[in-house]
């Protein structure tokens, strides 16, 4: 007997199971679409112009290490609530929301549930079906059960919203909703205005508590149009959560870049909701680190720099939209593809079965999720060809 004796070996995360099997197939021309990181038009991750500019400066300043404060850079934090909430937004004018620095979208999760597990651990916690599977870990990890609303509905390849205001409503008082602000992953379906307008009136009927994921503002329909979940849950006056990422929108998926804001009632809510949130972070890394959120800051209060990350910003946009588009089209002989052209996003749920994927795999050297979720931003002119007539192959 060991101390670790008893230590199973934990499941293979089946994505990075599917990595590691691309890495080691010897095809030269295998793709593979089961990633969640955008790549250029050459197939690499990309370094964007401003935030390479951005570091040039910070790296010229030479500055001292020391620590940030518990909640991260205060620019920072400052430049996230602009970009959420607009502006203008009189939420921001009244102080009503707490922003915090995290460690990417997902520490940012991480931190509000402790958060909100300290503030009642007894609610569930509703993920969407599908979500990004680390959502349930996520939760279930910070002590919460994890239960799930309908969302995809597969023959209309779209959501079904009536069955997810269903299952809002069979959720008890005070449940935590999470719910994918733009650009859904796995599925690439979004909510639209006046599904979004349903969905907050449900929240609101049923007292529960919404968790905002946006993780890929900027990467569906434009930046401000992307925040449009954000913009009316703060019409709307009621208590909630938001996790963001820059891990996306400035490809600095390595430096773990996010923040997590929470939309409280009051100045005076705020401050002691700001208190708590700093014991919950201390806690767990004491403070975030410096280098990504410093150029992210530096990026946004500059006005050149930001016009440079918005036209690069567009450019990925565009660059997933045209394969998108060529995908459906390289398709159209042998169904209507349309969907995914609709769809949002890096992901699209293909509607390709297990045994699709699996034969794409062993034939074509062509790597996607089982659940036929693959990477739209992994496409390429060099690729595309070959993915469509794969497709076309198998099904
Ligand atoms: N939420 C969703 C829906 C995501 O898809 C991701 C990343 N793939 C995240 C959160 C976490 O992003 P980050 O890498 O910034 O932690």
């Amino acid at each position: 007997m060991t101390l670790f004796s008893a230590v199973e070996l934990a499941p293979r995360d089946p994505i990075l199971g599917l990595n590691e099997a691309f890495g080691a197939d010897t095809r030269p021309d295998k793709v593979n679409l089961g990633v969640g990181v955008y790549y250029d038009a050459n197939g690499h991750v990309p370094l964007l112009r401003a935030v390479r500019e951005a570091e040039k400066a910070r790296l010229e300043a030479q500055l001292p290490r020391g620590y940030l404060p518990i909640d991260g850079i205060a620019l920072y934090d400052a430049a996230v609530q602009k970009l959420l909430f607009g502006a203008a937004s009189p939420l921001l004018a009244e102080r009503r929301v707490v922003t915090a620095q995290a460690l990417g979208g997902t520490g940012a999760l991480k931190i509000g549930a402790d958060f909100l597990h300290r503030l009642n651990p007894s609610v569930p916690v509703a993920i969407s079906n599908p979500s990004w599977e680390n959502h349930r870990a996520l939760f279930e990890g910070a002590g919460f059960q994890v239960v799930e609303y309908p969302y995809y509905d597969a023959a209309t390849h779209g959501v079904d919203v009536e069955a997810m205001l269903g299952g809002l409503a069979k959720l008890p008082k005070g449940a935590i909703v999470v719910l994918h602000a733009c650009c859904h992953n796995p599925t690439g379906v979004d909510l639209g205005t006046e599904d979004w307008k349903r969905v907050i009136e449900s929240v609101r009927e049923h007292g529960l508590v919404p968790f905002l994921d946006i993780a890929y503002q900027g990467f569906g329909d434009g930046i401000e149009a992307d925040a449009i979940a954000v913009r009316l849950f703060a019409e709307a006056r009621v208590p909630f959560f938001v996790a963001s990422s820059f891990s996306k929108s400035f490809s600095l998926y390595g430096e773990r870049v996010g923040a997590l804001s929470i939309v409280t009632d009051s100045h005076d809510e705020a401050v002691r909701v700001q208190s708590q949130l700093k014991r919950v972070i201390r806690t767990n890394y004491s403070n975030p680190p410096t280098h990504g959120a410093a150029v992210v800051a530096a990026v946004l209060n500059h006005d050149d720099l930001r016009a440079t990350w918005e036209a690069e910003l567009g450019e990925m946009r565009e660059r997933i939209r045209t394969m998108r588009r060529g995908l459906t089209q390289r398709l159209a002989a042998h169904g209507d593809f349309g969907f995914i052209e609709a769809q949002r996003g890096m992901f699209s749920y293909s509607g390709l079965s297990s045994a699709q994927v699996d034969r794409l795999r062993a034939e074509f050297g062509i790597y996607a999720v089982g659940t036929g979720r693959i990477c739209v931003a992994a496409l390429n002119d060099g690729n595309l060809d070959r993915v469509a007539e794969a497709i076309a192959r198998v099904i």
